[in-house]
C-alpha cells in the first residue's frame, strides 16, 4: 500500500528545505570573480559561522551551537562511547560560513548569500586579514577569484586591480545571523527518533551497555530544558 504518510513527510522536509528567504550563490564550474561586502551589523563580522548536521536527514539540520544553545544531537553524540563515535563521526557538526557577496561578472547588481565551507572560507579569512589589501573596502578593494576549473579548489586575489562596487548594494546586506532559525522542540520528537535508528544502525563492542530510546533522548533534553516546551 502507497504510504502517504511518507509522501507528505518528504514534502515537509523539501518545503522546509525551500524556505531559504534568500539567494544563495552557486559556485560554478568556472572562475569565479566575487567580491566579499563588509560587515552586516555594528559587531563589524562580515561572516557568520552556522553548524550543520548533514546525516541525519536527507537536508541538513541545524545545530544549536550555532546559536550558543545546546544541540539534541551534539549532546546524545557526546554521550557515545568512543567506539560508537568513531563509527558515527559523520554526524558531528560542520561549520559552514555565510557570507554577503556580489558576483562581479554574473550579477554585479545583486548581493546573494554565498555558503562557503572552511577549505574556501579559509582563504578568505587570510586575505581578509591582510590589511594592505583592503579585501572589504567597497572602494578600494578587489575580488577574489574562486577557481574551480581544475581538480583542486583555488582561492587567491584577483590581480586585475580594484573593483568599486554600487554603494547602494551596502544598504542590502542580509543579516547573516538571522537567516537561519534554531531547531525548534517541536522537532526534537522525529530527530531524537531518527538518532535512535542511526545509533542502531552501527553494531560497536560496546553494544547492549547503551542501548536509549527516542524517549529517553527526549525525556534527557527535556528535562535539561523545561523552559522550551
Ligand atoms: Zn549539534
Amino acid at each position: 500500500m502507497l504510504d502517504y504518510i511518507a509522501i507528505q513527510k518528504e514534502l515537509q522536509s523539501l518545503e522546509a528545505r525551500n524556505k531559504e528567504s534568500f539567494p544563495k550563490f552557486q559556485l560554478k564550474a568556472a572562475k569565479n570573480y566575487i567580491r566579499i561586502l563588509p560587515e552586516f551589523d555594528e559587531k563589524g563580522l562580515f561572516w557568520f559561522k552556522i553548524l550543520f548536521h548533514w546525516q541525519i536527514f536527507k537536508y541538513p539540520v541545524i545545530c544549536n551551537k550555532a546559536f550558543e544553545d545546546e544541540c539534541i544531537i551534539c549532546s546524545e553524540f557526546d554521550k557515545l562511547p568512543v567506539d560508537k563515535k568513531k563509527a558515527l563521526w559523520k554526524l558531528r557538526a560542520q561549520g559552514v560560513y555565510l557570507m554577503n557577496i556580489v558576483d562581479i561578472k554574473e550579477a554585479p547588481n545583486k548581493v546573494q548569500v554565498a555558503t562557503f565551507f572552511s577549505r574556501i572560507a579559509m582563504p578568505v579569512f587570510s586575505f581578509a586579514s591582510d590589511k594592505t589589501l583592503n579585501l572589504l573596502d567597497p572602494d578600494a578593494g578587489r575580488s577574489i577569484v574562486i577557481d574551480r576549473t581544475t581538480k583542486d579548489v583555488l582561492v587567491y586575489p584577483d590581480t586585475a586591480g580594484v573593483v568599486q562596487i554600487d554603494k547602494s548594494l551596502l544598504k542590502g546586506l542580509y543579516k547573516l545571523d538571522k537567516l537561519y532559525t534554531p531547531l525548534a522542540s517541536e522537532t526534537v520528537p522525529e530527530v531524537a527518533e531518527k538518532l535512535v535508528q542511526i545509533f542502531s544502525s552501527v553494531t560497536t563492542p560496546s553494544d547492549g551497555a547503551t542501548s536509549k530510546t527516542q524517549e529517553s533522548i527526549i525525556a534527557d533534553f527535556m528535562a535539561k530544558f523545561p523552559q522550551k516546551k
